[in-house]
């Protein structure tokens, strides 16, 4: 792990100082108002979208997440034409990725991320490299709650927490306007803080994790328990799985739930009640103005929300005595993490540096030339430099 901002570069040539870096402008404000690309990588799919100054969504395209036996160079392949075909269309002036994984605190290099075959791989630069725009790299989580706070839930909320809830926990700190990340990048981890000492075992490694009692997982967990044991409460389910238990999902659950299904309502209320306890801990810890609660879950809406506000009233330290967070549903739904990452690149995007297709064939053409060159091989000609 680097834990040094690095201030010059190797090339062939030797040492180079890097004079222009890809450090944020200071606020959102005074970016230029142009149209970037945001990228959201999940497990299953990435997805691309052409996003305005506004936070308005221009263009949406999708591919496949390449395979996690595949090599990061894949994946890389993935946006490049993904950000190739629509800069077909439209000027991108930047490119913003949010990633399902580990940023490290310079937003270069991914350090960790589940789905992928990314192990400390250094996605910004080689990508700002054969694309010629500047990309920006952060973990989906914050770029989520930066579209929530510029567009959605968070507006005018200095002091936000926002909560993914998907098949774990995700988390991102924003405060006066900026993502805090921690000393090395990987802060808002909060599905992993205990809970319940000596509770469900988690893949983390440890027991009793928040994600083990208020996430999708957790509410087919407990589903699929009921299910698997007859119980009679479960009897709706079973009969709409036509008793194969593999088939409940929490779309499911949400879905019996809203029909007035008793089991489904008790398990969200459940997970609404846990997601309550462990909220009521970060305030504890952040004391936030405002909870932004997103990802697949949120979907039940008050039926998750509601029992989450009753439990984090009675949780809360020095109740009564204290103003309350509000606790508010994310309104960008599965898109916000793209339309953030887009944002967000807004910050490190120039004017009149707009992403096309002949520099990148250029740039290929460039490493093909250098990497014969460093192979021993001498060609004649000289090519002609990447971006000029
Ligand atoms: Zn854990």
């Amino acid at each position: 792990m680097s834990t040094h901002r690095e201030t010059h570069r190797v090339t062939e040539r030797g040492t180079v100082l890097r004079t222009v870096g890809s450090r944020e402008r200071r606020s959102h404000l005074t970016a230029p108002r142009v149209p970037t690309v945001g990228i959201d990588i999940g497990g299953t799919k990435v997805m691309a979208g052409v996003v305005d100054a506004d936070g308005a969504i221009l263009e949406k395209i999708r591919a496949e997440t390449p395979d996690k036996s595949k090599s990061p160079k894949v994946v890389e392949d993935t946006i490049v034409e993904l950000v190739l075909d629509l800069s077909d269309r439209h000027d991108v002036h930047a490119v913003g990725i949010g990633a399902a994984g580990w940023v490290d605190a310079d937003r270069s290099r991914v350090l960790f991320a589940p789905h992928l075959a990314w192990r400390n791989e250094p996605l910004r630069d080689s990508l700002q490299a054969r694309l010629a725009v500047p990309v920006m790299v952060d973990n989906d989580a914050n770029t989520a709650a930066w579209a929530e706070w510029r567009f959605g839930a968070g507006r005018g909320e200095d002091h936000l927490v926002m909560i993914t809830l998907g098949t774990g926990i995700g988390g991102a700190i924003l405060e006066d306007g900026r993502v805090k990340r921690g000393k090395y990048g990987v802060a808002g981890e909060f599905g992993h803080m205990q809970v319940v000492p000596g509770g469900h075992r988690c893949p983390c490694g440890n027991r009793g994790c928040w994600e083990q009692y208020s996430s999708g997982n957790a509410l087919v967990r407990e589903a699929r328990e009921l299910a698997a044991a007859d119980s009679p409460v479960a009897y709706n389910i079973i009969e709409r799985v036509k008793g194969h238990v593999p088939d409940i999902t929490g779309p499911l659950i949400t879905e019996l739930a809203r029909e007035g299904d008793a089991m489904c309502v008790e398990l969200l209320q459940d997970i609404g009640q846990w997601l309550g306890v462990g909220l009521a801990g970060l305030a504890a810890a952040l004391d936030p103005s405002c909870f932004v609660i997103g990802g697949g879950v949120s979907a039940a809406d008050d039926l998750l929300i509601g029992p989450a506000r009753d439990a984090f009233r009675r949780n809360l330290t020095g109740r009564g005595y204290r103003p309350e967070a509000r606790i508010a549903k994310a309104e960008l739904g599965p898109e916000a993490g793209m339309v953030g990452a887009a944002d967000l690149a807004r910050l490190v995007a120039r004017r009149f540096r707009r992403a096309n297709r002949r520099r990148v064939e250029r740039y290929e053409r460039y490493e093909r030339y250098a990497q014969a060159f460093r192979a021993g091989a001498r060609p004649r000609s000289t090519p002609e430099e990447p971006g000029a």
